[in-house]
């Protein structure tokens, strides 16, 4: 049934998601909230069958299209940063994948904006939020890099994918005492980089070595 599904048996099972879970506590993730966040949400869902007995691995999983689902360590702790401090209500995401970083997210803000440059996997990671109650989510299909100007500004950005630079226009479309969390760098070496804005100044740290795919230009159909 549905509900066997969501909650998951044998590899998927709770004790599977739990041992998860204190991976990623010994790992250094310190919110309980995120944690049981992650322990809810059926990752098996997000991925291929063939793959799903990996689904609790803290590991990147392909997801067709050359591109992967994000790691559970790397996606708790994206958004413990982002939801670090004030409350943020209206977060944009850039590269939503097969969706599960974004369900992640859901719960921590009121309005959530989600951009994905490869339409099947936007298509599939749609049915997947609705299945899971998430149509509050607005998804685009559009190159990222030009965030979401209709929308903005947003209180948090979290983009996905990386690059050697910080596109100018999400910077812009950042409020006031918005944060913004993205891995910069080359395809061999990135850094997980916050950036806080100030009124015109924007705080910058680089914290945690990290590995995504990176942030292309333009649309694929
Ligand atoms: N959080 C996702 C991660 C998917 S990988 C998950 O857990 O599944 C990163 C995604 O960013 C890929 O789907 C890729 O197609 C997308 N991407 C790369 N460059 C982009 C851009 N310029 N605009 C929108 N999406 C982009």
């Amino acid at each position: 049934s549905m509900d066997i599904q969501l909650s998951g048996i044998g590899m998927t099972s709770a004790r599977t998601r739990d041992r998860l879970v204190q991976r990623l506590r010994d790992a250094g993730i310190q919110d309980e909230r995120i944690l049981d966040t992650i322990r809810n949400t059926p990752r098996h869902l997000f991925i291929e069958e063939a793959l799903a007995h990996q689904a609790y691995d803290d590991t990147a999983l392909p997801i067709g299209h050359g591109q992967t689902i994000s790691q559970p360590w790397v996606v708790a702790r994206m958004t413990e940063l982002l939801m670090a401090g004030d409350r943020r209500r209206k977060i944009l995401e850039i590269g939503t994948g097969c969706g599960y970083q974004t369900a992640v997210l859901a719960p921590y803000c009121d309005e959530l904006y989600s951009v994905e440059r490869i339409r099947p996997l936007q298509d599939q990671a749609r049915k997947r939020l609705l299945r899971l109650g998430l149509a509050k989510v607005q998804l685009k299909h559009a190159d990222g890099g030009f965030g979401w100007k209709s929308e903005a500004p947003f209180d948090g950005i979290l983009a996905a994918c990386a690059r050697a630079d910080i596109p100018r226009e999400l910077l812009d479309q950042l409020a006031d005492g918005g944060r913004l969390v993205m891995p910069v760098g080359d395809d061999r070496k990135q850094i997980l980089t916050v950036v806080d804005r100030d009124g015109d100044e924007f705080h910058r740290q680089s914290l945690d070595a990290v590995r995504f795919v990176p942030f292309q230009r333009g649309v694929m159909r």
